[in-house]
């Protein structure tokens, strides 16, 4: 089990894990009230955090959070899912190129 994300903010992890479940990644979410503490600072009591129950998808599944940081300013205008061009792989909303094969839908 490995840590991908973590977020006080409901939105941030609600955006998540729609792309996570976009992508079939497997997932759990620890809320610290019920998980109790793994060296987590108190006033981080309410936080959430979205750990990958299978190691193997870290990289994939990094790179979702790391589209949706990199955009998270402009998430509220909605971003449709799109397919790439290059490779035919279904990427998530947030991301500017494809996952898989780093092709633009831009170009
Ligand atoms: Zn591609």
């Amino acid at each position: 089990m490995k840590k991908l994300f973590s977020s006080q903010d409901a939105f941030e992890l609600q955006a998540i894990r729609s792309e996570l479940d976009a992508l079939s990644i497997p997932y759990m979410v620890k809320n610290e009230f019920a998980s109790g503490a793994i060296g987590e600072l108190p006033w981080q009591d309410s936080q959430q955090e979205v750990w990958l129950v299978d190691d193997s998808w870290y990289a994939r599944a990094s790179k979702v959070v790391d589209a949706f940081m990199q955009n998270s300013h402009d998430v509220k205008n909605v971003k449709e899912d799109w397919r790439c061009k290059q490779c035919g792989e279904e990427n998530g909303g947030a991301f500017e190129v494809c996952w898989q094969c780093d092709t633009s839908p831009h170009n």
